[in-house]
């Protein structure tokens, strides 16, 4: 026997704007946000990404060779 689900009236289809940062139901005030915090941080993040600009310089590797303690040497 079938199982017939009965698509939801769109009334019911509310717009349920979940917080980005933390995925809670935003409020009414913050929306999308649930709260100032978040607000600040998606807007943190939002600054940081424009002030990223394209450069020519190279990726911040850090080189750690001939750093490996060799074992323990036993002289006897
Ligand atoms: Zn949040």
């Amino acid at each position: 026997m079938p199982e017939r689900t009965a698509p939801l009236p769109l009334r019911a289809v509310r717009i349920a704007a979940k917080c980005p940062i933390c995925q809670k139901t935003g409020t009414e005030e913050f929306r999308p946000f649930c709260s100032k915090r978040c607000v600040n941080v998606d807007l943190g993040r939002w600054l940081k990404e424009g002030y990223r600009v394209p450069t020519d310089e190279a990726p911040e590797e850090g080189g750690g060779e001939g750093g490996e303690p060799g074992p323990p040497r036993q002289t006897g």
